[in-house]
């Protein structure tokens, strides 16, 4: 059973959602968040901040992951992603003056994420990405937006219900994710592929034993196939996701902290989880404190 589409108008918010879930994600041209645009929005940056110089320009690119339902998915058809991440993208281009239907969405996978904010091939990154110090030490990393851990995910069929239980066994996960560096360490043989998408498809053929990564990112894969997968274990890591951007302007960390304050305050992210994760099962927590942003 697929998940069906999930339509959440939500009044007084300034903010309509709608949400067309895991792997029917295709016809529907209005699917995503339909924020406020920013009038005048150049107005609002000084000059010489990165944050000017694309409101001015109206153009600005987003990487997001384009495989994993609730958190970032786009079909071959589909003209934007939907999912929490690429949400949350609408909400930053707004403030910005950018409308969503001009963002440039870039698919980026796990281990391109720094060479791409690095390279200006993207000048954000929404995709699920934990921040963590080695991160932080080459691009920047604003948040943690939202926080969950690493879980297991297996056929429904699986003994695996203890992470014990996958010593010497082979788990998938995804090369320059930290999910495949944990999972090593608790004894695992550890299968990197370039994407989820080609993971879970190792579980659901029984390659490989279990898949490994953020709970949310599972729970979309088990939502997608409740007869054939289930998500075990209690969450055995932190993963606080961040937005990036790059070192060479720094001053996009406190924009993208404030914008994303605003958005938690007035009731803009819990709606925009609902309708996305939230799909997928995963309860709307309380939103995250974000971390000071490094002295510019
Ligand atoms: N959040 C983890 C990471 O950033 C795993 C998910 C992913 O690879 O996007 O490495």
């Amino acid at each position: 059973m697929r998940l069906t589409r999930t339509k959440a108008a939500v009044a007084g918010l300034g903010l309509a959602l709608s949400l067309v879930a895991c792997g029917d994600a295709g016809d529907d041209e209005s699917a995503g968040v339909d924020v406020e645009v920013q009038e005048d929005a150049g107005s609002e940056f000084d000059d010489g901040t990165r944050m000017k110089e694309l409101a001015d320009s109206g153009e600005v690119i987003i990487g997001v992951k384009f495989d994993q339902p609730g958190i970032g998915f786009k079909g071959a058809t589909d003209d934007m992603p939907v999912g929490f991440d690429p949400e949350l993208g609408k909400v930053l281009a707004a403030s910005l003056g950018i409308a969503p239907e001009d963002i440039t969405w870039t698919e980026t996978i796990s281990d391109n994420r720094e060479p791409f904010l690095q390279s200006g091939e993207v000048d954000l990154v929404l995709a699920s990405y934990s921040i963590t110090d080695e991160r932080r030490a080459v691009v920047g990393q604003a948040g943690p937006y939202y926080v969950t851990g690493q879980q297991l995910l297996v056929a429904s069929d699986s003994d695996i219900d203890s992470l014990d239980d996958v010593k010497g066994t082979e788990v998938c996960s995804v090369t320059g994710s930290t999910s495949l560096e944990n999972i090593e360490a608790e004894g695992a043989t550890p299968r990197g592929f370039d994407t989820y998408s080609e993971c879970v498809d190792q579980v659901l053929s029984g390659a490989v034993d279990a898949m490994t990564t953020d709970g949310a990112i599972l729970l979309g894969y088990a939502a997608e196939h409740p007869d054939e997968l289930k998500v075990v274990v209690e969450p055995f890591s932190e993963e606080r996701y961040g937005v990036g951007y790059s070192l060479d302007h720094p001053e996009m960390c406190q924009w993208i902290v404030d914008t994303l304050t605003a958005a938690q305050e007035d009731g803009t992210w819990e709606e925009a989880f609902a309708a996305t994760l939230g799909a997928s099962g995963v309860e709307t927590p309380e939103p995250p404190a974000m971390d000071e942003c490094p002295a510019a």
